[in-house]
């Protein structure tokens, strides 16, 4: 039997390759002018990270996480998110010494085993930003403004910033048991997932996928009446900034992130499309993960966007059809080894071109340049070489031109080197 993917796991192929490209590029321009800076860090981490961060009640490390023993019997865990990772190096290489605020991005996979549906697999690319470090409420302000020029520049309308405060621990447990209280006598009414989380984990029932499940909520006490006097300005001082910046957002009181370490600000950019994977970004504040995890009582906030989800919403327009600027169709061995030198002063140039090593006849290598979309091909034969001059033909308008093959090389560079 033929061997294939994974489930829930996708090969990326070289046509959408440019449109990869394109996201990354983008992010990391935009990620350098708000000056936060890269990081690559493993994609296996110890297992205690994340089930001492995200937390033991969550979907994450309930049933999502790609968990193995290593050969010494240590637990191992394919990350399913990147920012206790970000936070467990900053702490290890005593990052947070070295810089004021550390402000850092990643651009990488992830991995929960969760079930595959479109926009959803168990192999996903995040981009992610975390800024780690005493900082205030603007800080947040900037972290949805990056999103907001990220998504205008990638052409992508219809999301809603759609914005909540989850509090702290300060304000947090007694609206957790306003919650439960309220859920008390809604239970046959819940999925059984929500009547586990009304005990273990009552806000995620908030965000609960299932219809009859957030039918139950009607009337349900909100977090944003219940934030203590801090957490109130915090957010206050968030949607105002938001406001001078003329940034449209709606408040979901309904929102919580499915991770146990948020605090205060959570937000998540949300599509028309997709259905129940319309989530592209989300992001919040964490500040007390970076002591949790043995590092100093110092804030934090990020945010993670999901690449596939972004590619699926791009403008095609950003990544026109690749074009290779030139073939060259050299027939007959001292011919061949011609074009072998022109292909090489080009490529020095760093402009694509590319020949046939069969030898094939005139008109199979002709096909083979319309099947690599070339925008040029240089017809060189025995009788081009004898008269010194070889043929130019422009593949869109069928135009045809002599060229002396002794100022081959630049009259080529001439023609194909892009704009600057
Ligand atoms: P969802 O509600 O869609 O399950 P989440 O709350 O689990 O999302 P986060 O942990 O906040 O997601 O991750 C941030 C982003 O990463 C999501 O908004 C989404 O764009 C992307 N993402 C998360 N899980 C997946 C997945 N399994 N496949 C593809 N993208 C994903
Ligand atoms: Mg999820």
């Amino acid at each position: 039997m033929n061997i294939q993917t994974i489930k829930g796991f996708k090969d990326i192929l070289p046509d959408e390759i440019p449109k990869w490209d394109f996201v990354e590029q983008l992010l990391r321009k935009l990620f350098k002018s708000y000056h936060y800076k890269e990081i690559k860090l493993p994609i296996l981490e110890e297992t205690t990270l994340f089930a001492r961060s995200i937390g033991t009640g969550t979907d994450i490390v309930e049933k999502e996480m790609y968990t193995f023993d290593d050969r010494d019997g240590k637990k191992i865990t394919l990350r399913p998110e990147g920012t206790a990772p970000v936070v467990r190096s900053l702490i290890e290489h005593n990052l947070m010494a070295a810089t004021p605020l550390a402000k850092l991005f990643y651009i990488g996979p992830m991995f929960r085993r969760e079930r595959p549906q479109k926009g959803r697999y168990r192999q996903f690319y995040q981009a992610g930003a975390e800024a780690i470090g005493p900082s205030g409420p603007l800080q947040d302000v900037e972290m949805i403004l990056f999103l907001s020029q990220f998504f205008k520049e990638m052409r992508i309308s219809n999301l809603t910033l759609e914005m909540n405060s989850v509090g702290c621990p300060q304000c947090r447990p007694n609206y957790k048991a306003l919650l439960q209280e309220f859920l008390k006598d809604k239970q046959t009414g819940l999925c059984e997932n929500c009547q586990r989380r009304t005990l273990i984990n009552p806000m995620r029932v908030l965000d609960c996928k299932n219809e009859s499940c957030q039918k139950m909520l009607h009337n349900a006490p909100e977090m944003v009446h219940f934030l203590c006097g801090e957490c109130h300005d915090h957010f206050e001082e968030v949607k105002s900034g938001l406001g001078v910046l003329h940034t449209v957002y709606r408040i979901n009181p309904r929102l919580v992130r499915g991770l146990d370490y948020y605090t205060r600000t959570a937000f998540e950019w949300k599509s028309d499309f997709q259905g129940a994977q319309n989530t592209i970004a989300a992001g919040g504040r964490y500040d007390g993960l970076v002591k949790e995890l043995g590092g100093p009582d110092v804030p934090g906030i990020g945010f993670a966007m999901g690449i596939e989800r972004v590619i699926a919403l791009m403008d095609p327009s950003l990544t026109p059809e690749i074009e290779l600027p030139l073939f060259i169709a050299a027939l007959g061995k001292t011919a061949q080894e011609a074009a072998l030198l022109i292909l090489a002063e080009l490529r020095e140039n760093h402009i694509g071109a590319e020949m046939d090593f069969q030898n094939a006849s005139l008109k199979s290598q002709m096909k083979k340049a319309d099947r690599y979309n070339a925008r040029y091909v240089l017809i060189i034969g025995e009788d081009e070489l004898k008269s010194g001059k070889a043929t130019l033909r422009q593949m869109k308008t069928k135009e045809q031109e002599e060229l002396p093959l002794q100022t081959i090389g630049e009259t080529l560079l001439e023609k194909l080197r892009p704009p600057i």
